[in-house]
C-alpha cells in the first residue's frame, strides 16, 4: 500500500502533466472535447475577497516570502502550488514547470518569475487569464500538500480593467471550486463583517452543505480593540462542517520591514498563545496548524477518490483509443513502410474504382446509357434530311459531272455525296468519347473521396488524382483517334455490296417517292436522268446507304470506346502513378504522406493525452500494489 505521501506526489505529477497537456480548469482552455483529468484531481482552491489575505496564507503555509502582493489585483493567473516535503537538512528550493531543469534557490526571484510569467500571458495590463503557472517548492519544511492561488474576488473593475471582470474573475474561481473534489479553503479578513464575505458567499453557494469548505480568519490582528472573533472561530456567526482557522499574517509594515517567515510563525505562535481571547484555542489555530490540517484532509480526499480517478482514467483511454483509430493511427517512419501505405490506399482506390464500373457501386451503368440512349439519339438527330434536300443533291452531283454531265449513274456525284455526309459522324464519335471520359473522371473522383483511409493525407490524394486525370486524358484521345478513324474508314472504301443490290433505275417508278419494297410492282419506264425523280432517287440511296453506316457506327464506335478508355482505366489507372513512387526519392515519400496539419494536430493532443492517462494508471496501479 502507497503511503500517503507518494499519494499526494502522484496526484501533483499527474496535474502538472494536465497542465502542459492544456488540461485544466477556467472553462476557456480550449479542451477541443478531450476528456479531462484535471476535474477529477483534488486540490485546494484558495478564495476570497481581493486583500482578503490569500496570499498571505500561502506563503505561511508554505513558510516562505515568494508570492508577489500588494494592493489592487496581483494575482492575475491561478498559481498551482505544489508543496513537496524533502529530508531534514535539505536545501530549499523551487521549480516551475514552464522552467524546467531550472532550480530556484532565491525565493526573490520566484516571486519577480510569477509576475513575469503573468505578465507573459496576460501583457502588463491588469486583465487575467485562467491558464495557470505551475510551481513547486521542494523543502523539509513543508507538508505535501497543493493549493491553488486564484484572483481575489471583486466588485467593480479598475481603470484599465475591462466591465467584464467581475463576472470574469468569479467565473474562473468558480471553474476551480465547483467541482466536487476541490478542497475550497474560503479567506475572510477578521476586521469586516463576516456576512459580507466574498469567500463565504461564494463557498456556500457551491458546497452547500460545508463538507469541503474550509474557514480561515485572516487579520485578527487588526479587529478594533475591544472586539475579537471568537463567535466566527467558535462557529457559532457562520457554521461549517470543519472548524474555523485563526491566521495572523505579516502586516503591510511588517512586509516592508523584511520580516522573516521563520519570525513571522514564532510571532503568530506567540499571538495566539498569549492572546486573552483565542488561547483556549491555540492549538488549533495558526498557519501551521492549517497546514497540516489540509495536507490531512487532501490525503484522505485523495484515497477517496482514487477509484473515482481510476474509472474516469479508464473510461478516457478507451474514448481516446476509439478517437485515434478512428482518425488512423501514427504512419510509420520508415521509407519501406511509407512506401507500403502509399501502395496500399492506392489499391484500394483502384478496388473501389472498379466496383463503380463492374457494379457493385453506382456509376458504371451510366456508361452504357451513353453507349444505349445518347449516342443512338445523337445519330438520329444528325441533319442528314437538309444535306440530302433535293437541291442540295442536285447541286453536289452536277458539280461533280464538271462540264459533262453523267451518262449512267453519276458515279462521282454519289461518292461526294456520302463523303460529306459521313463526316457529320465525327460530331457524336467525339461527344461519346467526351462522355464516357467525363464519367470516368467522375469515378475517379468519387473512388478517392469514398477511400476514407486516404482523406488524412491530402497532398496523397490530390497527387492520385491528377495523376489518374492524367492517364484519363491520354486514354480519351487515343479514343478519339480510334473512334475518328472508324468514321474516316467509312469514308475511304464504301460498300460495293450495297450499290450493287440497289434496283436500277429503269426499276423504279418514274416521280417515285424514293421508297423502295412498295407493295406495287414497279413499271418499267424510261427515267428522266436530270429529272426532279431521279435526284430523289439517289437522295434516298445516299440516304439508306448512310443508315447502314450509322448502324455499324452505333455498334463501333462503342466498342472502341471501351477498348481505348474504359479497359484501359481498369487495367493501369495508376500505372503511371506507381512508376512516379517507384522513382521517388525515399524523403518526398515522406512528404506525400504529409497530414492535414490539423488532423496531425489533433492526432498528437490524443496521443499525448493518452499517453497521460496511461502514464498516470499505471502509477496509481503502482502505488497500490507495492
Ligand atoms: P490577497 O489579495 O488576498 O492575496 O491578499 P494579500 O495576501 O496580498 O494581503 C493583502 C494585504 O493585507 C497585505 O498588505 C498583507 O500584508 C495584509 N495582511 C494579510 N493578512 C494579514 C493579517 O493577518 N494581519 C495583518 N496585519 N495584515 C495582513
Ligand atoms: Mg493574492
Amino acid at each position: 500500500m502507497a503511503t500517503m505521501d507518494s499519494l499526494i506526489g502522484l496526484m501533483n505529477r499527474i496535474q502538472r502533466a494536465c497542465t502542459v497537456l492544456g488540461d485544466f480548469g477556467g472553462g476557456t482552455g480550449g479542451n477541443g472535447g478531450l476528456p479531462t483529468l484535471w476535474e477529477s484531481l483534488p486540490s485546494i482552491a484558495v478564495v476570497g475577497g481581493q486583500s482578503s489575505g490569500k496570499s498571505s496564507v500561502l506563503e505561511s503555509v508554505v513558510g516562505r516570502d515568494f508570492l508577489p502582493r500588494g494592493s489592487g489585483i496581483v494575482t492575475r493567473r491561478p498559481l498551482v502550488l505544489q508543496l513537496q516535503q524533502t529530508q531534514k537538512g535539505e536545501a530549499d528550493y523551487a521549480e516551475f514547470l514552464h522552467l524546467p531543469n531550472r532550480k530556484f534557490t532565491d525565493f526573490n526571484l520566484v516571486r519577480k518569475e510569477i509576475q513575469d510569467e503573468t505578465d507573459r500571458i496576460t501583457g502588463k495590463t491588469k486583465q487575467i487569464s485562467p491558464v495557470p503557472i505551475h510551481l513547486s517548492i521542494y523543502s523539509p519544511n513543508v507538508v505535501n500538500l497543493t493549493l491553488i492561488d486564484l484572483p481575489g474576488l471583486t466588485k467593480v473593475a479598475v481603470e484599465g480593467q475591462p466591465d467584464s471582470i467581475v463576472e470574469d474573475i468569479e467565473d474562473m474561481v468558480r471553474s476551480y471550486v465547483d467541482k466536487p473534489n476541490s478542497v475550497i479553503l474560503a479567506i475572510s479578513p477578521a476586521n469586516q463583517d463576516i456576512a459580507t464575505s466574498d469567500a463565504i458567499k461564494l463557498a456556500r453557494e457551491v458546497d452547500p452543505t460545508g463538507e469541503r469548505t474550509f474557514g480561515v480568519l485572516t487579520k485578527l490582528d487588526l479587529m478594533d480593540q475591544g472586539t475579537n472573533a471568537l463567535d466566527v472561530l467558535e462557529g457559532r456567526a457562520y457554521r461549517l462542517l470543519h472548524p474555523w482557522v485563526g491566521i495572523v499574517n505579516r502586516s503591510q509594515a511588517d512586509i516592508n520591514r523584511n520580516v522573516d517567515m521563520i519570525l513571522a510563525r514564532k510571532k503568530e505562535r506567540e499571538y495566539f498563545q498569549y492572546s486573552p481571547d483565542y488561547s483556549h484555542l491555540a492549538s488549533r489555530m495558526g498557519s501551521e496548524y492549517l497546514a497540516k490540517l489540509l495536507s490531512q484532509h487532501l490525503e484522505s480526499v485523495i484515497k477517496a477518490q482514487i477509484p473515482s480517478i481510476t474509472s474516469t482514467i479508464n473510461k478516457s483511454i478507451e474514448e481516446l483509443d476509439k478517437e485515434l483509430d478512428s482518425l488512423g493511427r501514427p504512419v510509420a517512419v520508415d521509407p519501406g513502410a511509407k512506401l507500403y501505405t502509399i501502395l496500399e490506399l492506392c489499391r484500394l482506390v483502384d478496388r473501389i474504382f472498379k466496383e463503380h464500373l463492374d457494379g457493385g457501386r453506382p456509376g458504371g451503368d451510366r456508361i452504357y446509357g451513353v453507349f444505349d440512349k445518347n449516342l443512338p439519339t445523337a445519330l438520329s438527330k444528325l441533319p442528314f434530311d437538309k444535306h440530302l434536300s433535293i437541291q442540295n443533291v442536285k447541286k453536289v452531283v452536277s458539280e461533280a459531272d464538271g462540264y459533262q454531265p453523267h451518262l449512267i449513274a453519276p458515279e462521282q456525284g454519289y461518292r461526294r455525296l456520302i463523303e460529306s455526309a459521313l463526316s457529320y459522324f465525327r460530331g457524336p464519335a467525339e461527344k461519346t468519347v467526351d462522355a464516357i471520359h467525363f464519367i470516368l473522371k467522375e469515378l475517379v473522383r468519387m473512388s478517392i473521396g469514398e477511400c476514407q483511409e486516404l482523406k488524412r493525407f491530402p497532398t496523397l490524394q490530390s497527387e492520385l488524382a491528377a495523376a489518374c486525370y492524367e492517364a484519363l486524358e491520354r486514354y480519351k484521345e487515343d479514343s478519339k483517334k480510334t473512334t475518328l478513324r472508324l468514321v474516316d474508314m467509312e469514308a475511304t472504301y464504301l460498300t460495293v455490296e450495297f450499290f450493287r443490290k440497289l434496283p436500277q433505275e429503269g426499276e423504279i417508278r418514274p416521280g417515285g417517292d424514293g421508297k423502295r419494297g412498295s407493295n406495287a410492282p414497279p413499271e418499267p419506264q424510261l427515267v428522266d436522268r436530270y429529272g426532279e425523280g431521279h435526284y430523289r432517287t439517289i437522295a434516298s440511296n445516299v440516304k439508306a446507304y448512310i443508315a447502314m453506316v450509322s448502324d455499324t457506327l452505333r455498334d463501333t464506335i462503342p466498342k472502341a470506346v471501351v477498348h481505348c478508355q474504359v479497359r484501359e482505366a481498369k487495367r493501369s489507372l495508376l500505372t503511371n502513378f506507381y512508376n512516379r513512387v517507384a522513382n521517388r526519392a525515399t524523403n518526398d515519400l515522406g512528404e506525400m504522406l504529409d497530414e492535414d496539419p490539423s488532423l496531425m494536430g489533433r492526432r498528437q493532443e490524443l496521443a499525448q493525452r493518452l499517453e497521460l492517462y496511461q502514464k498516470a494508471r499505471e502509477e496509481i496501479n503502482s502505488a497500490f500494489t507495492r
